[in-house]
């Protein structure tokens, strides 16, 4: 069996999506790329999570095309390779519907940032794309042009949900449980008064403090 290793690190951190509640029954996927190889390991279309193995994810390369693996691939497929293609320092990506962060995206408005974690995590508001066809690369497309120069790692399309890049698939699934957080905290912001905004400056002090000096 191809990349051992990487099926069974994008298998455990798809257990992360519904451990962190950001996806029901068979909803949301990830996928990594092998940086050597370029292949990318991808979740199989409709399948619960109970029932994903190591063995069950499906390889694909840039353009899509299975390369290993008995089951379809994520209907999502065309849009992670998309990304790939359009992101060389991108190696995961995922997607979810969590449910505070898709409410946001059903009115079509970018998450806003109150709070100094999200400049953290986000260095602003998390930006919202127009709304794109499932199937083909049309979302991917459009996550490409949202995310391109901009430091968020996460953004959500309209009257969809979110899709998150990381320079690995953990960073990537490590944004979506971040973005769903902020979302959360925003509108329960949003329900008790009017949030105090952060100025800009201080946006870009948080979030470059964040992203030099802080961790070990
Ligand atoms: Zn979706």
């Amino acid at each position: 069996m191809m990349l051992p290793k990487l099926r069974e690190e994008v298998y455990k951190l798809h257990l992360e999506l519904p451990r962190h509640q950001l996806v029901v029954w068979t909803m949301g996927n990830l996928s990594a790329r092998d940086p050597d190889s370029g292949l990318i390991v991808i979740k199989p279309s409709g399948v619960r999570y109970e029932a994903l193995s190591p063995a069950n994810m499906v390889i694909v390369d840039l353009d899509g095309k299975v390369v290993e693996g008995a089951l379809k691939p994520s209907s999502d497929t065309a849009s992670h390779c998309y990304i790939y293609r359009h992101m060389p320092h991108v190696n995961g990506v995922v997607h979810t519907h969590s449910r505070y962060a898709t409410a946001f995206a059903a009115l079509g408005q970018p998450i806003p940032c109150f709070l100094t974690g999200m400049a953290d995590e986000f260095g602003g508001p998390i930006p919202c794309g127009g709304f794109a066809l499932i199937g083909g690369e049309e979302i991917g497309r459009e996550v490409v042009r949202v995310l391109t120069g901009s430091k968020s790692p996460a953004c959500i399309m309209q009257n969809h949900g979110v899709f998150t890049v990381g320079k690995s698939a953990e960073a990537a699934v490590k944004a979506a449980v971040m973005a769903e957080d902020s979302a959360a905290t925003s509108w329960y912001a949003l329900q008790l008064g009017t949030p105090i905004p952060i100025s800009d400056e201080n946006l870009e002090k948080l979030h470059l403090r964040y992203t030099t000096v802080y961790g070990q």
